[in-house]
């Protein structure tokens, strides 16, 4: 094992010492983080370039699979008479030219430059006295690909100094020398029920592979192992927080039921009654609910967090509900606060605003338990609070807590139940990673009546329009958010492009909206600037407020309906989606105006599916694929996931694997054998101080 391995264990050579690579590579090397033998197995290649079907030009042949390598002469790009858009790029080959051409992908001409040394592989048919590839996979040659005559090549990153040539060997010599020390920790049954490859022989086919195929076999057992140690740990933190006998049940009676429908003026949608059925039925149970809500903005989460708070309070139990910032915790208050108007349920707002008295009493009422339901900031799990009798939890905005902050209310013997909801939907791979050791319930359908936010582009002549359209609603009494990327006018000379708070505050004053009134909202403003702002907004004094992201995550006002938001393809497409969703609330039709320069043609093409779409499942799909993990939570430190080698994105169908055989195996007679002492003992030493799990695996 390798945690109790003494110095002697080889893998832990320092890269130095391996064959042939010396002082002088071991500090490139050291720029990868290669430090040791170990590390050097463990560097997964890029890609792998197949030369085993390169053939020559007069080899070639129709319909089979095959490569050529090339130095591209000529690419141009025309309409074929039946009006298709067609790139064609000529390669100059051993013996001869080829072609490879794509119909209505345009943007393939601009991916090739004369002179570059280029692969093509696939199917080719002899059409105008060429072979032609259509279609084909293209794969960009360095020199170092150029040197080697065939086989199937692992291409790794590099650092200046390093060529690909010496890398391969690097590797190579390293599986050599050490891939027969590798340890195995997945036991022969597990890897046959899961087709896996021993480890030793998967590193080797991925640095040495015969085929593509040895490759991809090779790749997925190291990706594999990564991703079911990392769903362990997440099966093994679930059970932990579900030993029975350790949560307050909390049933729901018809009785409860009854009292707490009536409180709410509307009828619960279909998505929301089932969400509720869900947290009841964990609530009644004596194992601490971790549930997950998702749904989509404007769904109505909150009335299922209050449904289920209401039940704790009901069952003699204290609630508490934590928001990310002030402003949230501020609405939640007022919206709990306006609907318990003629109960008793004792409630207070702890967030840094009290005073020293009131916050005293308030601790102090919370100690004794004459406090029943609790809203606030981050205040609320701070370490001077100290609940009576806390039997329910509600994280609201969780994306924005980390991992540890969840864990805050379950420490002790007695675990609260624990309700997590998120602003947007989450794409699947992140539900299964970040938040894998929850239960999950999702709300797909808005609130009857809702209105479907029009959304378009702005740029260039497109401003003026829209700009009148804004102060026509405006002067119908409609309000408006003004939203820019950042606070500050820009200091450095490179940022003066982007639109800040306080330049348009200024300018919009001026110039676009002359005479109307205009509030300032950011998050450097002091709490009572905000309350201000706010309350100001929220009655009406003010036409619209220039504001940054703090308005992102939950603000409710039903009258503003228009939203501008500027260098809008700085922002993540979920991101746009949870802004638009401000606007979606009440009875008036909103609309979002995503103001660019139009210049950066992807970004303005990214930003289509926001007019195209109203679904903000598949927006968070699409803006996860484009832009990864961290830029989705919109919390970026956050979005980092204590994985080695897996990557969500290309490993996602990995991943949907692993999950299931880590969830069953932790309640299998055999993950207690002695066969599993080894992994039982990585996942503890990778994951168990991050996730708290009980060291006796
Ligand atoms: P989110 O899921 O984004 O947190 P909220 O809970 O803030 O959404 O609800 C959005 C708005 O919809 C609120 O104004 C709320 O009062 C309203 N709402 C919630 N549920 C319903 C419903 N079933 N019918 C009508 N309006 C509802
Ligand atoms: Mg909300």
């Amino acid at each position: 094992m390798s945690a109790d391995a003494s110095i002697d264990d080889p893998l832990l050579t320092p890269a130095q010492f391996v064959r042939g690579v010396g002082p002088v590579r071991a500090e490139l090397l050291a720029k990868l983080e290669l430090f040791t033998a170990r590390d050097l197995l463990f560097y997964l290649p890029r890609d792998v370039l197949d030369l085993s079907q390169v053939r020559a030009v007069h080899e070639l042949a129709a319909d089979v699979v095959q490569s050529i390598r090339g130095e591209v002469v000529d690419r141009d790009a025309r309409y074929t008479s039946s009006g298709k858009h067609m790139t064609a790029v000529l390669l100059k080959c051993d013996g001869g030219f080829v072609r490879g051409v794509w119909f209505n992908q345009p943007y393939m001409l601009h991916k090739f430059q004369h002179g570059e040394r280029v692969l093509f592989s696939g199917k080719a048919k002899f059409r105008d006295k060429r072979w032609e590839f259509g279609h084909p996979n293209v794969q960009w040659l360095q020199l170092d690909d150029e040197e080697t005559t065939g086989g199937v090549l692992p291409r790794y990153g590099l650092t200046e100094g390093l060529k690909m040539h010496e890398m391969r060997r690097i590797t190579r010599t390293a599986v050599e020398d050490y891939a027969q020390y590798l340890p195995e920790e997945l036991p022969q049954p597990l890897r046959d029920r899961c087709r896996l490859l021993p480890l030793a022989t998967a590193v080797r086919q991925i640095h040495t592979p015969a085929s593509v195929a040895e490759y991809q076999a090779g790749f997925r057992r190291v990706i594999f192992e990564d991703l079911l140690e990392f769903q362990l740990a997440l099966a093994l933190r679930r059970q932990a927080w579900k030993t029975p006998g350790r949560a307050i049940a909390l049933p729901v009676t018809a009785k409860i039921d009854s009292r707490i429908r009536r409180l709410f003026s509307f009828q619960l949608t279909a998505g929301q009654n089932q969400a509720i059925g869900e947290v009841a039925a964990d609530l009644a149970r004596d194992q601490a609910m971790h549930r997950l809500l998702q749904a989509d903005v404007g769904a109505g989460k909150t009335a299922v967090a209050i449904y289920a708070m209401l039940t704790a309070v009901a069952n003699g139990v204290q609630a508490v509900l934590m928001a990310p910032t002030e402003l949230l915790a501020v609405q939640h208050w007022q919206t709990i606060d306006t609907l318990l108007a003629h109960s008793r349920v004792q409630r207070c707002l702890l967030t840094g605003q009290l005073t020293a008295a009131q916050r005293r009493d308030a601790l102090e009422r919370i100690r004794t338990g004459s406090m029943q339901l609790i809203i606030g900031t981050q205040a609320v799990i701070q370490d001077a609070v100290q609940f009576a009798r806390l039997g329910l939890a509600v994280i609201d905005e969780q994306h924005r807590f980390g991992v540890q902050q969840r864990a805050k209310f379950s420490a002790g013997e007695q675990q609260p139940h624990v309700l997590v909801m998120t602003a947007t939907p989450i794409p699947r791979s992140l539900c299964l990673t970040q938040f894998g050791d929850l239960d999950l319930s999702t709300i797909r359908e808005l609130p009857p009546g809702r209105q479907r936010v029009v959304t378009s582009r702005v740029y260039g002549e497109g401003a003026k329009k829209a700009w009148e359209f804004f102060r026509q609603k405006l002067r119908e009494g409609r309000q408006g958010y003004l939203v820019c990327p950042r606070i500050d006018i820009a200091e450095d000379e490179d940022d003066q492009s982007t639109s800040s708070a306080e330049a348009v505050f200024r300018r919009v004053q001026q110039q676009e909206l002359q005479g109307f009134r205009i509030g300032l909202l950011h998050g450097r403003l002091s709490s009572d600037q905000k309350d201000e702002v706010m309350s100001l907004f929220r009655d009406g004094e003010l036409d619209a407020i220039v504001t940054t992201t703090v308005i992102e995550v939950g603000i409710d006002v039903p009258n503003a309906t228009l939203m501008a938001i500027f260098d809008a393809e700085r922002f993540g497409l979920s991101q746009l989606h949870q802004l638009r969703g401000r606007i979606s609330r009440g009875k008036f039709q909103g609309y979002c105006f995503l103001f660019s320069d139009g210049t950066q043609v992807e970004g303005l093409k990214r930003l289509g599916a926001l007019e195209e779409s109203a679904d903000g499942f598949r927006i968070a799909e699409a803006d996860f694929e484009q832009r990864g993990p961290g830029d989705v939570l919109g919390v970026k430190q956050h979005g980092t996931l204590p994985l080695r080698s897996a990557d969500l994105i290309r490993d996602k169908a990995v991943l949907e694997e692993a999950r299931p055989v880590a969830f069953d195996l932790i309640t299998s007679a055999e993950w207690h054998s002695p066969d599993y002492a080894a992994l039982r003992h990585t996942v503890l030493t990778r994951f168990g101080r991050l996730y708290d799990l009980p060291q006796s695996g």
